[in-house]
């Protein structure tokens, strides 16, 4: 008998089965590679450490150019994080107050009580200084008359992450030197975290009031950042204009005062002048800087109170125009907005036009013809790619401004860089410079010399 069903196995061999079984496998194929098509997209555009597309999204927000500024608050943090020590507990703060009221307390916080997290409390210093100047007669000023500077910066106590950060803070040190060494102004840098609860860009306060105290001698305190670069060599100070203020700052009055933008001035680089009224706002300015609570409670204070503040952490800059803005008739009057010349400007603004500048003007001028100071707000040397901006573009800047700044120096001696990417340099045969040592006493480039070259003897006139 002929059988009439199929066997299995002649239906599986089939030529339509067959057919299906090709379409199913080509289907596995498909999922296959959409599969791996996500995974490699989403490594592609660095996204992924969350895990949701819509903290993704947040994420890659964070690091686009438009954000600058955004990120202060998780980099002062990784700063802390990094020391290897541990944040201090929340919990172990005392009782909440009213935001609005002012300062928010930290765990040494009590609304009743007036705080003075950066020490004991002094109420005199304007007579002690008085007193010391009966005996050092004139010690607030050089030998050229001019108020007596500290030129103040510093950085973490230990190597930086990145291994260009510390060769790029070594550069930034020598940028303060020379220009140091030029004015007649002191230098000192600090690699200890006096107060371990300020740590990041609150370590400048507990740092300022000890070098205020144990230097009666200087008049003024000039803190500047170490991402910063003084970029005009030649340009002094105005400090006759700042006769009747304690504080200077680059800042404007009108995004200060009336729109209390958080940008409004900037923290990179000010003077203080070394007096009561000085360790009063250091006193006024401290209880939002401590680690945890205080910090964090006072960063949403100030992210309600200011304008464009992105949510995070209390940062010093946030609480220096909080402080001008809720206790105007106490600080305002004393702080000088400065936006004639960059004390402090935005390195994002500057840097791509220093060869232009370079054809068309000069040293000493200080504004956006000659920036005095390029800060790089949102670079992190030590830490690599962990700022708002790549540290591939960080550094080529970095190196950009210091060489600028670098040639005005070697010119005076007959060098320059080959171009400002460069650090090596070459001989410059003209007297190229119209640079002029501010004690009016060496300047060799304009004397006729000899330069004894390796192969043959240049001749500068
Ligand atoms: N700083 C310091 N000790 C530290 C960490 C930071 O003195 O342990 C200083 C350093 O000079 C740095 C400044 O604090 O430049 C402020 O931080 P940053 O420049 O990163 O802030 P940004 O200007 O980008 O807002
Ligand atoms: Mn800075």
């Amino acid at each position: 008998m002929k059988p009439t069903g199929r066997s299995v196995g002649s239906i599986l061999s089939s030529p339509r089965v067959r057919r299906v079984q090709r379409t199913l496998h080509n289907f596995q194929v498909t999922i296959i590679c959409m599969f791996v098509t996500v995974l490699v997209l989403r490594g592609l555009v660095g996204g992924g450490r969350f895990g949701t597309p819509g903290q993704d999204l947040e994420e890659l927000r964070n690091h686009l150019p438009s954000m600058a500024h955004r990120d202060r608050a998780s980099r002062s943090m990784m700063e802390y994080q990094a020391d290897g020590e541990e944040v201090p507990d929340p919990s172990s703060v005392g009782p909440e107050t009213e935001l609005d009221q002012g300062p928010v307390r930290s765990r040494y916080f009590d609304p009743k009580l007036q705080h003075h997290f950066l020490g004991e409390q002094i109420v005199d210093w304007d007579d002690q200084r008085a007193a010391f100047f009966k005996k050092q007669k004139k010690s607030n000023l050089t030998a050229n008359g001019k108020p007596r500077i500290l030129l103040v910066s510093g950085s973490q106590p230990k190597p930086c992450d990145n291994p260009m950060g510390d060769y790029l803070i070594l550069k930034n040190l020598k940028n303060k030197v020379d220009y140091c060494r030029l004015h007649d102004i002191e230098i000192f840098y600090n690699m200890a975290h006096l107060d371990k609860e300020m740590s990041g860009f609150w370590a400048k306060l507990p740092l300022l009031r000890m070098l205020l105290l144990s230097h009666p001698e200087v008049e003024w305190i000039w803190w500047m950042d170490s991402d910063a670069f003084f970029t005009d060599m030649k340009f002094e100070l105005p400090m006759e204009k700042y006769e009747n203020y304690n504080m200077v700052l680059h800042g404007w009055y009108d995004m200060v005062y009336q729109s209390r933008s958080w940008v409004g001035l900037n923290t990179g680089s000010f003077l203080i002048r070394n007096c009561q009224w000085s360790l009063d706002i250091l006193d006024a300015w401290a209880p939002y800087g401590p680690l945890g609570k205080a910090r964090t409670e006072g960063g949403k204070l100030l992210t309600k109170y200011l304008d464009g503040r992105p949510e995070f952490e209390a940062d010093d800059q946030s609480a220096l125009i909080y402080l001008l803005l809720s206790q105007k008739e106490k600080w305002a009057e004393k702080t000088y907005l400065e936006s004639s010349y960059f004390l402090h400007g935005y390195w994002v603004i500057l840097v791509e036009s220093f060869e232009k500048l370079m054809e068309k003007y000069h040293p000493g001028l200080g504004d956006e013809r000659w920036p005095f100071v390029t800060h790089f707000v949102g670079c992190k040397p030590c830490h690599g790619n962990a700022g708002d901006y790549t540290a591939e573009r960080c550094t080529k800047q970095m190196e950009r401004a210091f060489n600028f700044a670098d040639n005005q120096i070697l010119k005076t001696y007959g060098y320059v860089h080959h171009d400002l990417e460069s650090h090596s340099v070459k001989k410059v045969v003209e007297s190229a410079s119209n640079w002029r040592n501010p004690s009016g006493l060496i300047n060799p480039v304009d004397q006729p010399r000899l330069l004894r070259g390796r192969h043959h003897l240049i001749t500068l006139d």
